[in-house]
């Protein structure tokens, strides 16, 4: 299939640009390059072996994403563009919604107009809000996300509800997200955050590296065993192949699917910080400091749907995500930007 990538030179868009051009799919990037850099593409040709064609330009602009999709003949949309920083969103709300709300139905209404109908979301466990239960299953019912970020992801999912209602031979999946990290095995591509890392995963790489003095924990007196926040954490390319999976479901099946993409498993902050010293070989100090508002005690993700409906789990241990991650800090092209 040809398939458009929107955000494909972003953290997790360049890896399904190569898992999908690894397929077999034709791929084409579509990316404002307001988050990422345009040799990611390049980047992601060296290790596939197959040119990738970017297209600079904003998933906002309807009448450039009809053009694309006619020409390249695109017959799936894969939408990573978006704004991600959970911080951010609440300064600037406006900003987020233009972007991440006017920019879907932009691509949909685009979409429409070009006869394609096949559409991979990238939503997030952030739709959960505090869980009502765990594992979070998908019937779990929605929550009140504590962030605009978190509410336009939740927008989205439902102007696609709403779509898929109104014209059933779309074939959307909204694929929930829990916590991506970790890197393509080559060290060639993997999240390139700019600034001071928001997430635990990058920070505690940067920490590692030595870039940074020491992780801040952000409270050991959540009702956890250890007492420090817990999270499902999945490899970005378990995250991608997934997609995949996705893509071939929604070939056999017009409608909505809706799916939790995580492993299953959660762990402690101080699980991850161990983890991630023993494998690098480096120390990675902290001190503990008071929670940071909006956090949940704990979210992992109950991935049953997916296995049964996709045929698809995650493989990859956290020993894998640390070590991937490691590899991409260290070896320089993901320490570059400041
Ligand atoms: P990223 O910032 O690395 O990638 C997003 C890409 O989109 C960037 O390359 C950026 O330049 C591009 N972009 C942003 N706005 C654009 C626009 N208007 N037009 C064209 N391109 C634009 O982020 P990521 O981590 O790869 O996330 C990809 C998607 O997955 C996002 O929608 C994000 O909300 C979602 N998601 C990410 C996580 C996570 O932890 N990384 C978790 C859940 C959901
Ligand atoms: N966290 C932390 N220090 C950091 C960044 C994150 O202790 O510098 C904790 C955070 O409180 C949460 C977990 O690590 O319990 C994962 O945070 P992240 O921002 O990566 O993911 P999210 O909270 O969005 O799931």
């Amino acid at each position: 299939m040809n398939i458009l990538i929107t955000g494909g030179n972003g953290y997790i868009g360049s890896h399904a640009c190569l898992v999908l051009q690894q397929a077999g799919h034709g791929v084409v990037s579509l990316d404002n390059l307001s988050n990422s850099r345009a040799d990611v593409a390049e980047r992601v040709a060296r290790i596939s072996g197959r040119p990738l064609r970017l297209v600079e330009g904003d998933v906002r602009d309807r009448e450039l994403l009809e053009r694309v999709l006619r020409q390249e003949k695109i017959e799936a949309v894969f939408h990573f563009a978006g704004l991600k920083a959970v911080g951010e969103s609440v300064s600037r709300p406006l900003r987020y919604y233009d972007c991440n709300v006017g920019g879907a139905v932009a691509l949909c209404r685009a979409m429409a107009a070009a006869a394609v109908k096949v559409l991979v979301f990238s939503s997030s466990a952030t739709v959960y809000g505090e869980p009502a239960r765990m594992p979070v299953a998908e019937d779990c019912p929605l929550g009140e996300p504590t962030n605009p970020y978190g509410r336009s992801k939740l927008m989205i999912e439902q102007i696609l509800a709403d779509l898929s209602r109104a014209d059933p031979s779309w074939r959307i999946a909204r694929l929930r997200y829990f916590n991506p990290v970790g890197a393509h095995e080559s060290g060639l591509i993997g999240e390139d955050p700019s600034g001071e890392p928001a997430n635990l995963m990058p920070y505690v790489a940067q920490v590692a590296a030595g870039k940074r003095e020491s992780l801040q924990v952000f409270g050991t007196d959540y009702p956890t065993a250890d007492g420090t926040g817990v999270r499902d954490y999945i490899h970005v390319m378990d995250l991608v192949e997934g997609h995949l999976a996705a893509l071939e479901y929604l070939r056999r099946h017009p409608g909505l699917l809706t799916v939790n993409l995580g492993t299953g498993r959660g762990l402690s902050v101080l699980e991850m910080a161990e983890t991630f010293a023993r494998v690098s070989g480096r120390p990675v100090p902290y001190r503990v400091t008071a929670r940071r508002p909006g956090d949940v005690a704990a979210c992992w993700a109950d991935p049953a749907l997916a296995q049964r409906l996709l045929g698809w789990r995650a493989q990859r241990s956290v020993e894998d995500m640390c070590r991937d991650t490691w590899r991409w800090v260290s070896g320089g092209v993901g320490g570059a930007r400041e």
